[in-house]
Order: C-alpha cells, then structure tokens, then sequence
C-alpha cells in the first residue's frame, strides 16, 4: 500500500494527550532549539508513541488540567537519536555537555531502539519529561502529585525553583528521589515523600 510520507510538519501537530502535541515534547529544549536544523526530533519507534500518550493520559493531562497550559513550561520531553547526540557533545563555550543526561535509565527515549543492538536504549520502558509550574514552587508540585496519586513511575526532584523529572512507565516504581549539588540521587530530606510515594504502589 503506498502512503504519503508524513510530513514533520503534520506530525509536530500530531495530540498527544488532551493539552499538548508531538511537536511540544519534541522539541521544547533549548540545544533542539539551537540545533533544529541538524535534528530529527521525532520517535523512530511506534511504542515510543504509545508510551508518550500514555504519560500524558495517566501524568499530564490531569496536570495541565488542574495547573493549566500557561503556567506548564516542559524543559525536556522526548529524546531522539539524534538530540541525544547533540546533548552529548561538548558546549565549547562552558567545556560541559549540552544536556546532563542518561538515557539508559532516564527514560526520555521512551521504547527507541539502539541503532546497533536493536534492543531498547532505556530497560525501563515507558516515557519521561521535565517541567516546572510558573509560580510554583516545584516542591509543592511534588506534594500535589503524591496526593493526586498520580501513577508516576520515577520522579526526579532538583530544588524549589528546578524543573521536576517525571515518568510513567510499566514498572510502576513509585520511586523519588532527591539531587544533591553534586547530581548524587538522594532521599534524605524527602523521607515524607518516598513514604506516601510507597503507599501508592499497586499491590
Ligand atoms: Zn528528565
């Protein structure tokens, strides 16, 4: 059957969700921003899709709904191949990566393939995103996921005025953790929080 190739234009606007679109989650950071023109930002893997629209279902859209499109400002959503590679190559103007990141565990590449091995990038499945709330501290954002329940399955907590990490996956880990200075995961200072996050597992 011939098909149309899809376009990226009509694929950016494709729903993910009831708030957001593709084009959203694929290109909010600044290095795809900076680098647009050398990045193919969009999933290569049909799963990855099914993965972001299940994060949104279960994790953004009562967000978005409760907080609101203007005040949600997504700081990292999906990871393509090739943003990874821009992320992980060196700014010359500080010496450091583009982007901190570990996409063997963080989750934003959601169900890619590694080109070569042919098996998942990340072992954990599922998909990811950062965002922070305008006028919030992220540390009440915190507190009002774990009384909504939210059905997270890692979260990432780098300060008040930091976005936050989230995913949702098939592991339903309820994990929290804490970043240090150091970028060393941590649970001291949140013990409430890894507590009520445990409370939500499925049994
Ligand atoms: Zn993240």
């Amino acid at each position: 059957m011939l098909r149309e190739p899809t376009s990226v234009d009509s694929r950016a606007s494709l729903p993910i969700g009831r708030y957001l679109t593709l084009g959203d989650l694929c290109s909010c950071t600044s290095t795809y921003q900076r680098f647009a023109q050398e990045i193919q930002p969009f999933p290569l893997a049909p799963e990855s899709l099914d993965a972001l629209e299940q994060l949104a279902a279960a994790i953004l859209d009562p967000i978005l709904g409760h907080f609101g499109r203007e005040r949600f400002q997504l700081t990292y959503g999906f990871c393509s191949h090739d943003l990874r590679r821009h992320l992980e190559r060196r700014n010359p103007e500080t010496g450091k990566p583009f982007g901190r990141i570990c996409p063997e565990v963080d989750q934003h590449m959601a169900r890619e393939l590694g080109a070569r091995s042919g098996k998942p990038v990340c072992a954990h499945g599922g998909a990811a995103v950062d965002f922070r709330i305008r006028d919030l501290s992220s540390r009440d954002l915190v507190s009002w996921m774990l009384e909504r329940a939210l059905p997270f399955d890692s979260l990432y907590y780098y300060g008040p005025d930091r976005p936050v990490h989230v995913s949702h996956g098939p592991s339903h880990r309820r994990a929290v953790w804490a970043f240090n200075e150091s970028n060393t995961p941590t649970t001291r200072g949140i013990e409430d929080w890894v507590r009520r996050a445990r409370e939500l597992k499925p049994r």
